[in-house]
């Protein structure tokens, strides 16, 4: 099954060095049974290519071939992977005061997660080597994803799964024509049940971050992002572009490692010219790679018992990423952090809320993470932070959206009588849905802002929203529409916000209604005298969450 080599790929033995053609599936260093090998590239050539040769080739992960283990692009194996959109967290940034928050919308991969890049990569290496049936152990998304690309690629795929894994992910691994095996336990049993399994049937295991295929494939992600940055926030001295921040919801940390690879190769390159941060998240109850780090532990503790919703990232026992990234976040800076279920749900319902960008828990756990460490202050409100997206929408869980998710609308039984026209009564009962409206007014120049607080009112559905963007159409505004509560800013124009709370509480009609006053700026002693007594509350742009807000408004306007 070789062919002749297009693409030469060597694998260097990170324990000593040893070198070899990568030419067939190797598990350890021949020198010294090393077990981390490493695909190494004629970065002289790429130099001489890149970033130059990229102009002419389509956007997708492929484009970066030359630094991927394959020899024979006849052996690609693509269902246009990769190339996703590196998008700006609009909203979201505004809400959390944020300039620059990024996230790379990896649910638009073929299977709608980042595993594709690993997908086509590992099945493209199986289908040079000749291999033609394989095992895999996953916790929903790389089975998915191993289906799709082996259904294409005429590969039987063995699918290994914790029977944890929700069923409608079961399911579409079943559909791929897979063979789907459920072990009733948890993540890290079954990949030994796997194992187990495919040495008795000598069937080749695909051997997740141990492999080559899956750390390359996920480089790619870095390369796209490092190329797509510019675009969004000017070059710097060098043609590519790195983030402060990268972060990641990390169960076997696939992603991290190879991100981290990518900007290795890029330096090298002279594509860039520093590393990012690593922030790894994971979720609370299964978190050993936050812990044992926490604890300053040389070998991961396994979480023999995960206690998580979050089954995608629930992976007990790190394995070598442990090592690879403490390593990197001792020498380099970056964080590993926990996230709870609920902050993870609260995260994937605002940005589905604020941005429009629904996806699944265990991507919602680095959105999380932004949250958190933004609020511990270890991440600093202007620096550059992208996230990976890193899964698609799941159908939407029960418990995230609480019991008022939908209102229903009694209609009169003789409404929809046969023969009779149904909109009397039809409207009558819409009636019901306009009872509890508030009328809430906003007072603020900047157009971003406003849409941010009137994005924020709407997700209640109860509010009717007057806008104004400086002091005097304010003014006439609250006169004229009476509203229930005053959302102020305090840098307007024309006459700033002081004088308009001036006038308001010397307006008898009006005095009485509560302003929450949102500044941009901290104020200073003075300023916030002057404010003593004429307002409800005051808040800080870029220091309250949706909730916050919302709550506050609950408070006082009823
Ligand atoms: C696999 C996966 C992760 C975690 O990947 P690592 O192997 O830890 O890099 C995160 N999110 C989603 C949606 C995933 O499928
Ligand atoms: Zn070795």
């Amino acid at each position: 099954m070789t062919s002749k080599s297009q693409y030469p790929v060597w694998l260097e033995c990170a324990s000593c060095g040893h070198t070899i053609p990568f030419t067939r599936p190797t598990k350890a260093c021949a020198q010294c049974g090393g077990e981390w090998l490493d695909a190494r590239y004629d970065y002289d050539a790429v130099r001489e290519l890149w970033p130059d040769a990229l102009s002419q080739r389509p956007f997708n992960m492929w484009r970066y071939r030359e630094l991927l283990p394959l020899r024979d692009d006849a052996h690609i194996v693509t269902m246009g992977e990769g190339g996703t959109p590196l998008l700006h967290a609009t909203n979201l940034g505004l809400m959390l005061g944020c300039p620059h928050i990024y996230f790379k919308d990896e649910r638009q991969g073929p299977t709608g997660s980042f595993k594709d890049r690993q997908a086509s990569l590992a099945i493209s290496v199986m289908k040079e080597h000749g291999i033609t049936e394989a095992i895999v152990a996953s916790t929903g998304n790389v089975a998915i994803s191993y289906s799709a690309y082996s259904a294409l690629a005429g590969i039987k795929m063995w699918t290994f799964l914790t029977s944890l894994v929700p069923s409608e992910k079961m399911r579409e691994v079943a559909l791929y024509g897979s063979e789907v095996i459920k072990v009733t336990t948890t993540y890290d049993q079954t990949k030994k049940v796997a194992a187990d399994f495919a040495a008795r049937k000598g069937i080749f295991l695909d051997r997740g971050i141990r492999g080559i295929s899956a750390r390359e494939g996920m480089k790619t992600v870095a390369f796209e992002m490092a190329e797509q940055l510019p675009r969004l926030i000017g070059t710097g001295d060098t043609p590519w572009r790195t983030p402060d921040w990268y972060f990641q919801a990390v169960s076997g940390g696939m992603g991290p490692v190879g991100v981290w690879k990518a900007y290795q190769e890029m330096l090298l390159l002279g594509l860039v010219d520093r590393m990012p941060k690593l922030a790894c998240i994971q979720v609370a109850g299964c978190a050993p790679i936050v812990n044992s780090f926490n604890k300053g532990l040389e070998e991961a503790e396994p979480v023999l018992n995960p206690q998580t919703r979050v089954i995608t990232i629930a992976t007990g026992t790190p394995g070598p990423a442990y090592g690879y990234l403490t390593r990197v976040v001792r020498e380099h800076g970056g964080a590993f952090e926990a996230v709870t279920d609920d902050e993870t749900f609260r995260a994937m319902h605002v940005m589905a809320k604020l941005d429009g960008i629904s996806m699944e828990p265990a991507a919602a756990v680095a959105f999380a993470g932004v949250f958190k460490l933004l609020s511990k202050g270890v991440i600093k409100r202007d620096e550059v932070i992208v996230v990976n997206c890193s899964g698609h929408t799941f159908p939407v869980e029960k418990h995230l959206l609480g019991d008022e998710w939908a209102q229903t609308v009694e209609v009169p039984a003789e409404a929809s009588a046969p023969g009779r026209h149904p909109t009397e009564g039809l409207l009558g009962s819409l009636g019901q849905i306009d009872d509890r409206v508030q009328r809430i007014a906003i007072i603020e120049d900047d157009p971003k802002a406003r849409l941010l607080l009137r994005r924020i009112l709407q997700t209640r559905g109860e509010y009717h929203i007057f806008e104004a963007a400086d002091g005097i159409a304010g003014l006439e505004m609250v006169r004229r529409e009476h509203p229930d509560i005053i959302l102020l800013d305090l840098m307007i124009p024309g006459i700033d916000g002081f004088a308009v709370l001036e006038a308001l509480k010397s307006d008898e009609h009006v005095a009485d209604v509560p302003v929450i006053v949102i500044s941009a700026k901290e104020l200073t002693a003075d300023e916030r005298a002057r404010l003593s007594g004429q307002i409800d509350m005051l808040m800080q742009k870029g220091d309250f969450t949706d909730e916050d807000l919302l709550e506050e408004i609950l408070k006082r306007a009823s």
